[in-house]
């Protein structure tokens, strides 16, 4: 089985602090796996440079089994989820989901279906003329995941995406990403540093510290067989 994504020995470097030390992980099509660990481990260094946001210092970035790790964002075919504030706001939804296949140029019937067939996996059909600020949080999360599924990603990469939210709001989105992932069945990486959305959202959690991989495993092999007292203090389980 060919992987979705695979990272073979990458390394960061800023300047001569290195941040990332050489990780090996491969994503198989359609898993979600999340990137769980404290603040400053690296998880969003690590999305970026797969995302090619960030560029890599060694190492290679294989997506569909193609050497990416020179190549520019936009041919990867990734999706990385922004978080909701990052929605035009003079734009109604409609126009923010389909924003990206208009500049791609697609026709306009093209980029109606798609958004329609977006819209209807969010259940938001009824909320396409309204601007941002007429939603509420949860609609506008939502809507920013919206603007990446009608690109028809390869993966989608999400960076706390519910971290501005409030608790309540945060436990529905998390029940969204979920059924989203089932709907969708498409490959994701999440990075978050809480270890309750880690545990009820991943396949399988990468648990990261000081820019190197503590353990990889499903959740309940973590929480049941941590490699370390590190991680059994992070996932919480009584060893
Ligand atoms: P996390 O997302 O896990 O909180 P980051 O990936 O953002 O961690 O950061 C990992 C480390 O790299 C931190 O020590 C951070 O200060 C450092 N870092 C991140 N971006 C830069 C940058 N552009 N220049 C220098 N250091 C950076
Ligand atoms: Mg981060």
């Amino acid at each position: 089985m060919s992987s979705a994504i695979e990272l073979r020995a990458v390394e960061k470097w800023f300047g001569d602090v290195q941040v990332i030390k050489g990780i090996d992980l491969a994503i198989e099509e359609g898993e979600f796996v999340i990137f769980v660990g404290p603040s400053g481990c690296g998880k969003s260094t690590l999305l970026r440079m797969i995302a090619g946001l960030e560029e890599v210092s060694r190492g290679q970035v294989i997506v569909g089994g193609r050497d990416a790790t020179a190549e520019p964002p936009s041919k990867r075919g990734l999706a990385m989820v922004f978080q909701s504030y990052a929605l035009y706001p003079h734009m109604n939804v409609r126009e923010n989901m389909g924003f990206s296949l208009k500049t791609a140029g697609r026709p306009k019937a093209e980029i109606a279906q798609m958004v329609d067939e977006a819209a209807r996996a969010l259940r938001l059909e009824e909320y396409l003329d309204r601007r941002p600020k007429e939603l509420s949080g949860g609609q506008r999360q939502r809507v920013a995941i919206g603007r990446s599924i009608v690109r028809d990603p390869t993966a989608f990469l999400f960076d706390e995406p519910l971290s501005n939210l409030d608790a309540a709001l945060r436990v529905e989105m998390r029940y969204e990403i979920a059924k989203l992932h089932q709907t969708l069945d498409a490959t994701m990486i999440y990075v978050t540093h809480d270890q309750v959305e880690a545990m009820t959202l991943a396949d399988r959690i990468v648990v990261l510290q000081g820019g190197v991989i503590e353990q990889v495993g499903r959740p309940r092999e973590l929480y049941e067989r941590p490699a370390n007292l590190f991680v059994a203090q992070f996932i919480g389980s009584p060893k």
